[in-house]
């Protein structure tokens, strides 16, 4: 971190529970590495808390502050203006606190196109299977629609899901297998093999079928090598974990706080070479 003088600006992240967050250590790294006068704390606000949170941005003139469970939809609402990034997603993840007017913004599902593009990967090639239809499968989605790739997503809800994008499709888990033979890119946006859930992948035999180039991409990373992931990459498939499309959105709303896009090196040296295999 920086020098903590009268000069310098409050950054944040707000959530509940938030004590595992990693925000803080990669937004104060970007600081750090860039030079520039911010300092990056991370603050468990409950739902009822969250307009004293508001408040107190304002008051304390905060550059800005990154949004996470449950709030991302909740304050909505409440923000000054929205970014046609945010308006898109229905979601907020970034907000710069301006003159004291909050702009919110969504960073999630360009930081997962910017994960896919310093891998080498062209999403608009990519015929997609996501597992899971909650916030995360809902934002690399749209995102991936949005360049252009047929997507599927696999849900025990499948049937009773309203629509997302015309490119977008539902399906059960009893037809992932089948639908993977013509997948190049499967996302894990479910929090089975998370670190601290008790539920992990009972059968992963759909990993056979993806095509001998496909990329599973698993948005987990506690741990970084999940069961999922090990056994992709046993199986000689290219394997990437959560941290690329954490440090990704974390450094496209570093760059929306200080106007500063952190180098690719720094994201890349905190994705780790393991995550590049
Ligand atoms: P969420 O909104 O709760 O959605 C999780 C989805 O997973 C649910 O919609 C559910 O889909 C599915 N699911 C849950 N338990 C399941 C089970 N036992 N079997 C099959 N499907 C199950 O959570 P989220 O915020 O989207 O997060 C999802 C995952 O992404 C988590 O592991 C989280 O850690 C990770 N994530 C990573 C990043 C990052 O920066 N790397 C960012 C956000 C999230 P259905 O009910 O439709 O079947």
């Amino acid at each position: 971190m920086t020098e903590i003088t009268a000069q310098t600006k409050l950054l944040a992240v707000i959530g509940h529970p938030i004590s595992h967050s990693l925000s803080p250590q990669i937004h104060n790294g970007f600081a750090a590495a860039l030079e520039l006068p911010y300092a990056y704390l991370a603050f468990d606000i409950e739902p009822t808390q969250l307009m004293a949170f508001i408040e107190a941005s304002r008051l304390l003139g905060m550059a800005g502050f990154n949004v996470t469970m449950p709030h991302k939809e909740a304050i909505l609402p409440h923000l000054d203006i929205l970014a046609a990034s945010a308006q898109r997603y229905g979601a907020v993840n970034t907000v710069a606190v301006r003159d004291g007017k909050l702009c919110g913004y969504n960073t999630d599902g360009d930081g997962f196109l910017m994960s896919l593009k310093n891998a080498g990967l062209a999403p608009q090639q990519q015929g997609a299977l996501i597992l899971g239809a909650g916030g995360a499968a809902r934002a690399v989605a749209l995102a991936l629609a949005q360049e252009g790739a047929a997507v599927h997503m696999v849900s025990r809800r499948a049937d009773r899901l309203p629509p997302l994008h015309p490119a977008v499709r539902y399906c059960s888990w009893q037809a992932l297998s089948r639908e993977a033979a013509n997948c190049s890119l499967l996302v894990n946006a479910t929090p089975l093999g998370m670190a601290g859930t008790k539920e992990d992948f009972a059968d992963l035999s759909f990993l056979d079928t993806l095509p001998a180039n496909a990329v599973v991409y698993d948005l987990i990373y506690r741990p970084q090598q999940t069961k999922l992931l090990k056994a992709a990459h046993s199986l000689g498939l290219k394997t990437m974990n959560g941290l690329a499309h954490l440090y990704c959105q974390a450094a496209l709303s570093f760059a929306i706080f200080s106007g500063q896009t952190p180098p690719l090196d720094l994201i890349r040296k905190g994705i780790g070479d393991d995550d590049r295999s």
